[in-house]
């Protein structure tokens, strides 16, 4: 093993990895340090949390498409990565909506099925969700073409706004609950707000309508999975780093990044190991990496001010259960939201926002071992149950509250597969403070900072840094977090651009 790396890559997240497989491929030596003793940060497969030799992926379920094209141009199927498509005409989602959930809408990847499936409760609606799908496509397909840039400015920024028109402005300056309302006659319908609240927000806040976006993008950017799980990613991004001269550290945690006036000197692990090296990328999140790594002793009182201020998003509760049946036979397709309308959203959102646990959580359900078993033993599955929540809860604690949370959560299911409960052989919590410690995320925020105006494109972090050789990826950077590669991918391409002769150019 070298002593002095190239690179070295904070946290094996798969930003991080995919940054880290990128240099390596042009055989730049990267060495990668985690902290956590499994890799992938948030998208990981965990055979332990359940008893039994269940491979369940405790963090992100899917992944996006743009992670699809990197690993085709990183070659990741020669290591063993193999996705799992959706299949043309198969669901992708479906919701279930209404007060006692009693309505079923698939999302299919064409506009058409979809509207098929929803005219069968309401004409008029199905009529609308066309409409919305068609006047808010050229929005999404302009976030999709602003999310690949790598240095966003504002000034690009306003003249797409110009192009796209004042409906534009609503978008990302208006409110999620007035563009839902604006577009559809029916509250139920209204459960699709689920989905914007990735953004971060209560539908009532304003900004939320960015989140609108994402109901057309299900059409034209399907999400897909790795056989194996979340691993089946990360673990073929390791093996091409290894396999270009690279290494992959577990527990190995960093406590300090060496920087000598502004200019990065290499890490000083928690062991007290040094490594040395004049180029560090950090995938953590970048109030970790600023203000514990870097610390705020080296910083400029104006931007520990900018960390201090910016709003984190979305931090998740989740059961995990393993069942004595290979999938539930009415789950017939691997993602459910449950989610009664729009009115119930916002009164959930607001709880979540207002440190309080929903009484009757919205939940999101995922059936993974139907189109990959090898999750699980033979004639047996796991299923995860998912609902998003406050870090902090008023006048209580998530070790107070967790398996009370965790039983209203199943309670929301039987509402609708009465049966769940009698199936279950075993269950596994992570809450918030769960999630903060075990995968060393921010008070539990696992999208980093939320999507308002004032926190995206060029308002978001860049690449590079102040301090020379430092570098910075992962979901708090440009554009978003989430499974999209995107601060990977263009992370990387910042660091060639620098990079003479394998040192930074001055
Ligand atoms: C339950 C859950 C469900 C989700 N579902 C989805 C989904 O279906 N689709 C989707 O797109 N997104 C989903 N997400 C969000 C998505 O997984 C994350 O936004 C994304 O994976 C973040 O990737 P990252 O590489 O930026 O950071 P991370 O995955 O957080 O990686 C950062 C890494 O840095 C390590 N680290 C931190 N500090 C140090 C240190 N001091 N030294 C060394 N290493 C350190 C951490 O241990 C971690 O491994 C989900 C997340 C969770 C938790």
């Amino acid at each position: 093993m070298p002593d002095k790396y190239d690179i070295i890559v904070i946290g094996a997240g798969h930003n991080a990895l995919i940054s880290g497989a990128r240099l390596s491929k042009t055989g730049l030596k990267v060495l990668v340090l985690e902290k956590a003793g499994m890799l992938g940060g948030c998208s990981r497969t965990d055979w332990n949390i359940v008893p039994g030799g269940y491979g369940v992926s405790t963090g992100a379920l899917v992944i996006q498409q743009p992670v699809l094209r990197m690993a085709s141009k990183l070659g990741l199927e020669e290591y063993g990565f193999e996705p799992i498509l959706i299949p043309e005409d198969g669901i992708i989602l479906r919701y279930q909506v209404g007060e006692n959930y009693e309505i079923s809408i698939p999302i299919y990847r064409d506009v058409e099925m979809t509207c098929a499936a929803i005219a069968k409760y309401s004409t008029t609606v199905a009529e609308e969700y066309r409409r919305m799908v068609q006047e808010w496509s050229p929005f999404t397909r302009m976030v999709g073409e602003v999310f690949k840039w790598k240095e966003p400015r504002h000034s690009m920024l306003f003249s797409m706004l110009e192009s796209l028109g004042p409906k534009a402005m609503w978008l990302f300056l208006g409110r999620c609950s007035d563009i839902m309302r604006y577009y559809f006659s029916e509250d139920w319908i209204g459960g699709m707000s689920r989905i914007p609240r990735i953004s971060g927000f209560t539908p009532q806040f304003p900004g939320s309508g960015y989140g609108t976006q994402n109901i057309p993008r299900v059409h034209f950017s399907v999400p897909f999975r790795a056989k194996g799980g979340m691993s089946g990613l990360i673990e073929s991004l390791a093996k091409l780093i290894e396999a270009n001269g690279g290494k992959v550290r577990k527990n190995a945690g960093v406590e300090k990044i060496i920087l000598e006036d502004d200019k990065v000197k290499g890490v000083l692990l928690e062991s007290g190991e040094e490594v040395q090296s004049n180029v560090v990328i950090s995938g953590t999140n970048a109030k970790i990496t600023y203000r514990h790594l870097v610390g705020d002793e080296n910083l400029d009182e104006d931007f520990v001010g900018y960390l201090k201020r910016t709003r984190e998003s979305m931090r998740m509760a989740c059961v995990f259960v393993s069942m004595d049946q290979p999938f539930l036979p009415e789950l017939e397709c691997t993602e459910f939201q449950f989610a009664k309308g729009l009115r119930h959203t916002e009164i959930n959102a607001l709880d979540e926002l207002e440190h309080r646990l929903p009484k009757d959580p919205s939940i999101y359900i995922d059936n993974p071992c139907m189109n990959d078993p090898t999750l699980a033993p033979e004639g047996k599955c796991w299923i995860g149950l998912y609902d998003s929540a406050s870090y902090e809860l008023e006048g209580t604690t998530w070790a107070a509250e967790r398996e009370r949370h965790a039983d209203n959560m199943i309670r929301q299911v039987e509402k609708v597969y009465p049966d769940f409960r009698r199936h279950v052989i075993d269950m596994a919590i992570m809450d918030p403070t769960d999630y903060e410690r075990e995968f060393n995320l921010w008070k539990g925020s696992i999208m980093g900072p939320a999507l308002s105006i004032d926190q995206m494109f060029s308002m978001r972090l860049s690449y590079g840094t102040d301090f020379e050789g430092l570098y910075l990826t992962g979901m708090s950077t440009h554009p978003a977090g989430g499974m999209i590669g995107i601060p990977g991918w263009n992370s990387a391409a910042v660091v060639l651009e620098d990079l003479e002769n394998g040192e930074i150019k001055v």
